[in-house]
């Protein structure tokens, strides 16, 4: 799909191709969306974007577009994914600045699904968690309550109930209807037991053709896990009525990518450009059996425009090749967030918590955001409290230069 720098290729229905300048595009969506909800549901028939596809999330009745909606750098942004057709929306009631949460009071509360995210196991500090974004939203019920990586080990998803409490006595009360789950680190356990305990209705996960290839393989730990069987369980969960949704597709972006000197020239064969590579990916996660949608932050309104293309496309074999390459080429600097250098250095620094902050900060430009997350650590769980970053260099069953690259973070974060 290739597109100028000013105009915008997309298939009609007919399936003749209609260019449309981004001027139209965002002109035709603000006044779409300004004309409320019912301007936003007829967006799509004015011929100027695609419909999104959407999915029900499996025992859910909530019927999603495959884009969910998180985070975005401007108000324009926000209404133009809504004229769009995204009806998905993750951490509402934790945006940073702009956060147009009374745009979104303003609509149809039926036409739109949210979840937020809750940072912590203790039920006390899991209801005060969820009850400050209702307050902030201004919402009177929160679709999802979302358990945001907050388990460390399968034992945990066994023993810490705390924030399982939270979410049933939210429920009793209307506030909130799904139980929810999103895991980032130790991931291949978690998610295993997460899908096992059939507690949660909606899990989100990495996903991307880098995770969590030779999981564990070079660890103690007794569990081994290869892609294809985190694939598996991906599966698994769909079996079981679990809905499953993707994060961390893109690996932090184009500006990340740009940190592998010679990515690029390694993928260009297949993958030329930027935005065929976040084609790819896209078309790689949503082809995984049993991932039924994935969200992003977004900065920009190309970024808008090709998630929204992107979504519904099938993967093509030089998609495939080149994501191969990509792979490759990412494998010394992409962070798997297995865990297994943290398990080797008990109480030692955070360290996939700190290389995701430095993700934020070079991929997505977050660097006031990053900052704030890494001084919240505990001084114990930064780099600087570590006399020798050896141990967990060592310890990386994928081989990252963790010595120079938590350096550089701390550098970067401080
Ligand atoms: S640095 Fe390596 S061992 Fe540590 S969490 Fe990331 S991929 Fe796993």
């Amino acid at each position: 799909m290739k597109k100028s720098a000013n105009k915008v290729e997309n298939n009609n229905s007919s399936g003749s191709k209609d260019s449309i300048s981004r001027r139209h595009f965002i002109k035709n969506a603000s006044a779409t969306a300004a004309a409320g909800t019912a301007g936003l549901a007829g967006f799509g028939s004015m011929g100027c974007q695609k419909k999104l596809k959407t999915v029900k999330l499996r025992r859910t009745d909530m019927k999603v577009s495959k884009f969910l909606g998180d985070r975005m750098a401007d108000r324009k942004l926000y209404e133009l994914a809504l004229a769009s057709g995204v009806n998905y929306w993750h951490k509402f009631g934790h945006w940073a600045d702009p956060a147009p949460y009374d745009r979104f009071r303003k609509l149809d509360r039926d036409s739109i699904f949210v979840d937020t995210t809750v940072g912590s196991l203790e039920k006390d500090k899991a209801i005060e968690i969820f009850e400050r974004a209702l307050e902030k939203t201004g919402f009177k019920m929160i679709d999802g309550f979302k358990i945001h990586s907050q388990y460390k080990s399968a034992e945990d998803i066994k023993t810490k109930m705390g924030a399982i409490q939270a979410f049933e006595q939210l429920k009793k009360q209307g506030k909130t209807r799904y139980l929810m789950m999103s895991q980032h680190v130790n991931t291949t356990e978690v998610f295993e037991a997460a899908i096992e305990s059939e507690m949660f209705d909606v899990i989100q996960i990495p996903v991307n053709p880098t995770v969590p290839k030779d999981y564990f393989t070079k660890d103690k730990f007794p569990r081994k896990a290869t892609q294809d069987e985190y694939l598996g369980l991906i599966k698994k969960a769909s079996d079981k009525g679990i809905g499953i949704t993707a994060m961390k597709v893109f690996l932090y972006g184009a500006k990340n990518w740009a940190e592998v000197p010679d990515l690029k020239e390694r993928v260009s064969k297949y993958l030329p450009d930027n935005q065929s590579i976040a084609t790819a990916l896209i078309h790689w996660a949503l082809n995984v059996p049993g991932v039924q949608a994935y969200g992003s932050m977004l900065y920009t309104f190309d970024e808008l425009i090709e998630n929204l293309e992107a979504v519904g496309g099938e993967l093509t074999d030089d998609e495939d090749r080149g994501l191969k390459k990509f792979s490759e080429a990412m494998n010394d600097h992409y962070c798997r967030m297995c865990g297994a250098c943290e398990r080797a250095n008990p109480g030692g620094v955070a360290v996939s918590d700190i290389l995701r902050f430095s993700g934020y900060y070079t991929g997505f430009g977050e660097s006031e955001t990053a900052k704030a997350f890494y001084a919240e650590l505990p001084k114990s769980k930064r780099v600087d409290a570590a006399k020798d970053l050896g141990h967990y260099e060592k310890a990386c069953p994928y081989g990252l230069p963790l010595t120079k690259m938590l350096r550089k973070a701390h550098i970067q974060l401080t």
